[in-house]
């Protein structure tokens, strides 16, 4: 973590957030013009699928729920396919950090691109919140936009599969003592990060706003985005808080895995 934090800014609560990050698959020798704008250097990264797991007291919320793991399901997503090993299933995942998906009673998408929500099913009994352009834009993406939120002829689009406990927000608002989302346009139109208050200062899981620690430190907008402008603005943002990101795609949050302890 190179960031420092603002004291100042940090907003002192009874509600001390844990943060975990855990893998839910990588995607492998992704070219970097899509996680840097207008780079040309023609190298790839892997890009890990991160699910962020969150605890206070006796409350588990998730944050993001990775892309599916069966092969079929996997070409479909992305021609490039991505890795799931068997460890790295949910299923597995939760098991093995001692979260039972029936008890979790908040999930947050920070946007509904399919590698972020595709397992919002698993947790059967949580309210799912996302900014309500999210939900809209989701509905009806723009021909290019459509693999990225999962569309396929013969088949819903796979943020439909828990769609009827979606609760949408418009904006800024708090969902828990310590525990909040901002909206993040510009990947997508209803892109949204989540900010968490934790003993160690405020941290904001960000979404695909910030791919990677390079995007923040840069203020480096990544290549797919709906909106450029509103993008370098949430990043502009983003720095004005203090807060300490948690990218969505950086190996080094996984190197970390636990946060604000
Ligand atoms: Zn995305």
């Amino acid at each position: 973590m190179k960031q420092l934090h603002d004291k100042g800014s940090v907003k002192m609560t009874s509600a001390g957030w844990t943060i975990d990050a855990v893998e839910l698959g990588l995607l492998p020798d992704i070219p970097v013009e899509h996680i840097y704008y207008q780079d040309t250097s023609g190298r790839t990264l892997n890009m890990p699928l991160i699910m962020y797991v969150l605890r206070s007291g006796g409350r588990t919320v998730i944050v993001d729920t990775g892309g599916p793991a069966d092969e079929e399901k996997i070409l479909r997503m992305t021609p490039f396919g991505y890795v799931v090993p068997e460890s790295n299933r949910i299923d597995n995942v939760l098991d093995r950090i001692g979260v039972n998906p029936a008890d979790v009673d908040l999930v947050i998408n920070t946007h509904l691109h399919w590698d972020h929500c595709s397992n919002n099913n698993v947790f059967a009994n949580a309210e799912i919140v996302l900014q309500e352009k999210e939900l809209a834009y989701a509905h009806a993406p723009c021909e290019a936009h459509m693999p990225a939120y999962g569309f396929h002829a013969d088949e819903a689009p796979i943020f439909s599969l828990a769609e009827d406990r979606i609760r949408t927000v418009d904006g800024s608002c708090e969902l828990a003592p310590g525990l909040g989302v901002v909206p993040l346009p510009g990947h997508s139109p209803g892109s949204q990060g989540v900010r968490v208050d934790t003993v160690a200062g405020t941290f904001v899981i960000t979404g695909d706003c910030v791919d990677t620690y390079r995007n923040f430190d840069e203020s480096l907008p990544s290549g797919r985005f709906s909106d450029l402008d509103a993008y370098k603005a949430s990043l502009a943002f983003l720095r004005e808080t203090g807060w300490t990101p948690l990218p969505s795609h950086d190996p080094k949050v996984l190197e970390k895995g636990q946060f604000g302890q």
